[in-house]
């Protein structure tokens, strides 16, 4: 066995860590990818380059050829990339080595790799160095799991954005105005407040009115943002039998859930994932939500229950031919002031007189509600669907571009300090001592310093970055 270069210390950032950054599944190449002071070494005690010759700056930025060796034995034939920090993914010293794909040749480079000395990547470590180190700020780090995860080009395009610094270039616009308004402040306090002039305060109120606006015009895309990001939560529920798998099928155009003529069967939340005009949705179809003495049943029920208080959008389908039940007054009560759509199915039938008046009833007393006339058999209404969909997912107001905030992370904190701001207006604007104010003024300015990670606890950073994958 050789001898390791140095110990793994597991200190971040002295040592030199190392991660499979491809997927294991079958593939053309794969990628073992390394980070940190030692990387260079390590590498060069498995990779032996076919022309043989001993790193150089020469090579830096350059693939090299050759191969992967544990002791004699050949592992694999490899082209490997030597990247002098600080211009890198993490801003240390990075290699790559690009491998044969699947799950052996990666799995045994990486052993390799371990027993010279490096250390096994945590999740997301790449680009925590990559924040840690200052090449990146908090927002463009988060970016990187969400591109890695967005599941529509809506979705991809909010997260380049963000990964391009364009959310982190508005927050910073705003941190500077605060900290030139918060200098205003305190000269105010330090120099003025015994003089006998009066303060200057009308600046500093449209300052801080000005910052309030660029806060309040961040936030107003915030909502649809976070969808795009997220994929909208939409339930579908209905009492048994009125053809919500139908329904399910219809938009997925495949045979997915189970449909049958026994109430109740769907007693599972079946989720499929769904794509309307680039934006992702999840549609839920519930077990149903009624009274039920059956122990299975009731699981179904209270997880239907769960499922409508976390819906973003309801799809309440009624059965247009059967009558008009208690259970269908019920349900459509139980979606609350949720944005929802009702779909009468079955419009290939004739539909029932009660149908008729319950619309009626239901019209005028919640005329938001879109009542839309549906087949999911004969899959007819559903363009009309697709599009009260859309509208009452966006208020009407479609985004023809993607949101800068999208992640609820950010929202919050912006939030937080939208309020302070609004606090430090009307204190302002009442006179109260300056000294006072200030306090909102920094409180408004952390909040921002920890969404872009200028000022961030550890423990945030760990939730952040355990959710990434380990070669990232
Ligand atoms: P679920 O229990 O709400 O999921 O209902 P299903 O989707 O299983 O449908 C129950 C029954 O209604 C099945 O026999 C379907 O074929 C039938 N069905 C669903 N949609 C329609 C429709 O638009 N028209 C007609 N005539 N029958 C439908």
């Amino acid at each position: 066995m050789k001898e390791p270069l140095r110990t793994p210390t597991g200190t971040l950032r002295d040592d030199t860590i190392v991660a499979i950054s491809t997927s294991l599944g079958e593939a053309g190449i794969g990628i073992v990818r390394l980070s940190g002071p030692d990387a260079f070494a390590i590498t060069d005690r498995l990779f032996h380059p076919i022309d043989g010759k001993a790193f150089t700056p020469a090579f830096n930025r350059r693939l090299r050829y050759g191969w992967i060796l544990d002791g004699d034995e050949r592992v694999d034939e490899v082209l490997v990339s030597y990247m002098r920090g600080p211009h890198t993914y993490t801003a240390e010293d990075v290699t790559e080595i690009n491998a044969h794909g699947g799950a052996m040749c990666v799995q045994r480079i990486l052993a390799c790799a371990l027993e010279a000395g490096a250390r096994l990547a945590e999740r997301g470590e790449f680009t925590r160095r990559a924040f840690l180190n200052g090449r990146i700020d908090l927002p463009q780090a988060e970016a990187v799991m969400d591109l890695i995860d967005a599941k529509t080009e809506a979705a991809q395009k909010q997260a380049v954005q963000q990964l391009s610094g364009a959310l982190s270039a508005q927050i910073n616009d705003l941190k500077t105005a605060m900290l030139h308004l918060l200098s205003h402040v305190e000269y105010a306090i330090n120099f003025m407040e015994d003089a006998e002039e009066d303060l200057p305060v009308a600046p500093m109120i449209e300052e801080n009115k000005a910052i309030l606006k660029h806060v309040d015009a961040l936030l107003k895309d915030a909502h649809s943002g976070r969808l795009i990001r997220e994929g909208v939560a939409t339930v579908i529920i209905g009492r048994p039998n009125v053809g919500k798998s139908s329904l399910l099928n219809a938009l997925l155009r495949r045979e997915r859930a189970i449909v049958t003529d026994i109430p109740g069967t769907t007693r599972d939340a079946i989720e499929e994932s769904y794509q309307l005009g680039g934006i992702p949705l999840r549609l839920i179809d519930t077990a149903g939500i009624r009274d039920t003495e059956d122990v299975v049943e009731s699981i179904g029920v209270h997880i239907s229950r769960q499922q409508l208080a976390e819906a973003d959008l309801v799809l309440a389908l009624l059965d247009g031919a059967r009558d008009f039940t208690d259970e269908d007054e019920n349900l459509l009560e139980e979606m609350g002031e949720k944005p929802a759509i009702i779909l009468l199915n079955k419009e290939d039938l004739p539909v029932s007189e009660s149908m008729r008046e319950a619309r009626q009833r239901w019209e005028n007393k919640k005329p938001t509600i879109p009542w839309i006339s549906i087949s999911a058999k004969e899959q007819t209404g559903l363009e009309a669907l697709k599009d009260a969909m859309l509208n009452c997912i966006f208020h009407g107001a479609m985004p023809d571009h993607t949101a800068l905030l999208s992640n609820v992370r950010h929202i919050d904190r912006l939030k937080k300090a939208q309020h302070a701001l609004q606090d430090a207006l009307q204190a302002f604007e009442q006179g109260v001592m300056l000294d006072a104010l200030e306090v909102d003024l920094r409180g408004a300015y952390g909040e921002l310093a920890e969404l872009t990670g200028e000022k961030v606890e550890e423990n945030v950073l760990d939730k952040i970055f355990q959710d990434f994958c380990v070669g990232k």
